[in-house]
């Protein structure tokens, strides 16, 4: 199975609701898939959207990356060389983890296929099923209540709220939406880099103090304030999750190592890949500190890669927040995962699965 051509197209698709964070409100999910097609006639999907603010990627240069710096150097690859091609693939340009993780989603998706099973059993096995969070995007109160409320009855037990705009307004979120959901849900909140280090310890404390119990809090500081994010990790009883400070194998043995979080939040587009997201998993591991598994604004293609990483390190990926595909007003992806709700279900289809991508706008590049 070698590899012949390397295809992009771009997908939209509209989401239920704007996706609101102290960062950027979006209403669409807008990405690049990957084609990458062999000899054998077997199709790899890959996917990335762009996230200037987090990683630097932007959808052009996603595809011009892919198209100058990587493809040249696949084409005529044997797929069974997987190890070989995941370091072209890191080797190929610095930073640009989006176009990266891109190529190696379809690359690990072909690879699998040419084994005859699901991408999860190639990565060691596990039991396929997951249980997902959704996210609650930042807006006014009465809003996030009725959205929280509203996840409930769908069948999520733990939401991802989204504040980080204005401390005394989030803590005033939060409790109404403890008030409303309580003995329901479990409130997982991520404040998008957006408090002070002193701010979010006197906040968290407060809530503590008050009994609410939040799961966990997500990059409550900037992202390169990993001194901050350590004061905070000190000094409150809420486990702290690094997001946005936690990129690839690297920055996760400095972040460990300093104990600036007790959590760290893996996601393809910022480790770089499947590659790099099993490193971190394992690194992790070793340290015995838990991870959980997340997504930027992706469809089924990507999330589904970041559902088979999940089930097969489910020793230290204990929380799912792949809430991408049912963000969406359809799913435009027929593949082998199954995204209902907060049921996420693997079948045994070879690969990732994937039958067919609606609405593909093929780019003449
Ligand atoms: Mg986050």
């Amino acid at each position: 199975m070698k590899i012949t051509d390397i295809r992009f197209a771009l997908l939209e698709v509209p989401l239920k609701t704007p996706f609101k964070t102290a960062l950027r409100t979006v209403n669409e999910i807008k990405d690049i898939i990957v084609i990458v097609e062999t000899d054998s006639g077997h199709i790899g999907y890959g996917e990335a959207p762009a996230t200037a603010a987090i990683t630097g990627d932007t959808l052009g240069s996603i595809v011009e990356t892919i198209k100058s710096e990587m493809k040249p150097r696949l084409i005529g690859r044997d797929i069974s060389n997987l190890n070989e091609i995941t370091e072209i693939i890191q080797g190929s340009i610095m930073k640009n983890y989006n176009a990266k993780a891109a190529v190696e989603i379809a690359i690990y998706d072909l690879f699998a296929q040419l084994y005859g099973a699901p991408l999860y059993k190639i990565l060691g096995g596990g039991e396929p099923t997951l249980s997902t969070d959704i996210t609650i995007s930042i807006d006014y109160i009465d809003k996030m209540v009725e959205d929280s409320l509203k996840a409930v009855e769908l069948g999520f037990d733990i939401l991802k709220v989204k504040v980080g705009k204005d401390i005394g307004l989030d803590m005033d979120r939060v409790r109404a939406i403890d008030a409303a959901v309580k003995g329901k849900a479990l409130i997982r909140l991520d404040a998008n880099q957006g408090w002070t280090a002193k701010g979010a310890v006197n906040a968290l404390r407060s809530l503590e103090d008050s009994g609410i119990i939040l799961e966990l809090v997500e990059q409550p500081v900037r992202a390169e304030d990993l001194d901050g994010m350590k004061y905070i990790t000190e000094r409150v009883v809420t486990p702290v999750m690094a997001d946005e400070s936690s990129f690839g194998p690297r920055e996760v043995i400095e972040l460990i190592k300093m104990r600036a979080a007790d959590i760290i939040n893996i996601k393809l587009m910022k480790a770089g890949g499947i590659s790099k997201a099993i490193k971190i998993a394992d690194i992790a591991a070793t340290y015995g500190v838990e991870c959980m598994i997340g997504c930027m604004l992706e469809s089924s293609i990507s999330v589904s890669a970041a559902a088979h990483v999940a089930v097969a390190k489910s020793n230290i990926i204990t929380k799912v927040d792949l809430d991408g595909p049912s963000l969406c007003q359809y799913d435009p992806v027929v593949c082998g995962v199954k995204f209902n709700n907060s049921e996420i279900t693997i079948s045994d289809s070879p690969g990732l699965g994937i039958k067919s991508v609606k609405n593909l706008q093929f780019l003449d590049v």
